[in-house]
């Protein structure tokens, strides 16, 4: 695939992410690998006895319609269809040479189908693991002790509605609900005049754990499948009012976008770096949370990124404008973390359960990851291209997310976007 070799594109031979699509809504879905501007369609190469020998039970597995089979095997079944993929793909591999014309026939372009969200996600739990963005929003409530005492012990989360994760591009309608007038008043039900994103990154998991049987930090990556970008839309008016005692509820469950491509953690191998340095004064995490192979490359280096386009800037057809960047390395805690955490009580992860990494802010003001710490509870709003300014997110505005890795002497990999558009309240009845 030509495409897949220009210096710019997201999807290189290296990438090979997975997802969902399909052709049209008649037809049934597809199990896809990304390559340039054109996904190879997994689920038929599989039908044409293309996945032999070491990658039977993983080509088996895409005949299904989401990702959740092939997340079920283990990570040794990841790698051989990983190979296989790339083997076929190669301009000077075999397959290509003796049969390409075939393989043309099994390439789709990604410009024409639907992408769907590519596991059935039964649980999603989203974490909170940036220091930075714990303190920015720690300090608007208690400017005096920003961050609570067990923010540098346990890696805080709250469980997420999994039935209203939806695909990049779906359209988000502006929620009601309650919120507070302030001591004086009565609290009232409206459409909510605070609405939010939160650049995040998700990690799926696969494999998973039996009920009562705790994953161990050392093996908790091989049960992490891959990754993929989350908008985790936020009602910061209806979360101010309820989230005290037991965390977000309506302000979050809404609506939460994710970008369709499934990036594998073998693909990410080359952006491994070491896990965030903690400051001198913090505490070591507690022994379950501590292996030296996890301090040394925990980390991955993903640089993020949030545009907005408002609906005034679509009209006069100026381009998104960046709100701000950050990158993934920055969070406290690593992705194996938080996947020993979550099961050390005995919860069981099962395949296809997504964790999402919490709102990804780095240490400068240029790289928080939503508006509230950007525009700093409205105090500082942020100025767009039109003159037009944002505290919050308006009707017609468009959020979209993006993530990039590279390093010298390797190909650089994309995330594809993770987008949406606001849509006003529905009128009440
Ligand atoms: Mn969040």
């Amino acid at each position: 695939v030509e495409s897949a070799q220009f210096p710019d594109t997201e999807f290189p031979i290296q990438n090979l992410p997975l997802g969902v699509f399909r052709r049209s809504p008649e037809e049934l879905p597809s199990i896809g690998a990304a390559i340039g501007d054109s996904i190879l369609d997994l689920s038929a190469c599989a039908r044409g006895g293309l996945f032999e020998s070491d990658c039977r039970a993983a080509g088996e597995a895409c005949l299904g319609q989401s990702l959740d089979p092939l997340m079920a095997l283990d990570v040794s079944h990841w790698s051989a269809l990983r190979r296989r993929v790339s083997e076929l793909l190669r301009s000077d591999g075999n397959d290509v040479r003796r049969n390409g014309g075939r393989l043309r026939a099994l390439l789709v372009r990604m410009d024409v189908v639907e992408m769907l969200v590519p596991a059935s996600i039964g649980d999603y739990t989203d974490f909170y693991a940036s220091v930075f963005h714990a303190t920015n929003v720690g300090r608007m409530m208690r400017p005096d002790n920003p961050l609570l005492p067990n923010y540098k012990y346990v890696p805080i989360a709250y469980h997420g509605r999994a039935s209203s994760i939806v695909s990049s591009g779906t359209r988000i309608r502006r929620p009601s609900g309650q919120t507070s007038g302030g001591p004086a008043v009565p609290p009232s039900f409206g459409p909510c005049r605070n609405l939010d994103y939160e650049l995040e990154v998700g990690f799926f998991v696969g494999t998973g754990n039996a009920l009562g049987a705790p994953i161990p930090i050392q093996a908790a990556e091989d049960n992490v499948f891959g990754l993929c970008l989350v908008n985790d839309w936020s009602a910061r008016d209806i979360q101010r009012w309820e989230y005290q005692p037991l965390g977000p509820f309506l302000s979050k469950s809404f609506a939460t976008t994710i970008s369709p491509w499934v990036i594998t953690l073998e693909a990410l191998e080359p952006f491994r770096v070491p896990a965030f340095s903690r400051s001198p004064g913090d505490p070591s995490p507690l022994p379950y949370l501590s292996d030296p192979a996890n301090t040394e490359h925990g980390g991955i280096d993903i640089d993020l990124e949030v545009l907005l386009c408002s609906g005034s800037m679509r009209e006069r057809r100026i381009a998104p404008v960046t709100l701000s960047r950050s990158n993934l390395r920055d969070m406290y805690w690593t992705a194996a973390q938080m996947v020993s955490h979550h099961s050390s009580n005995g919860c069981n992860l099962r395949p296809g359960d997504l964790l999402a990494s919490g709102t990804v802010s780095g240490a400068s003001e240029d790289s928080r990851g939503c508006l509230l710490e950007l525009a700093w509870r409205g105090e500082k709003p942020v100025l767009l291209p039109t003159g037009e300014e944002r505290r919050f997110l308006e009707d017609g505005d468009e959020v979209v997310m993006r993530g990039r890795c590279t390093r010298p002497g390797f190909a650089a990999l994309g995330f594809g976007q993770c987008r949406g558009m606001i849509d006003g309240a529905a009128e009440p009845r």
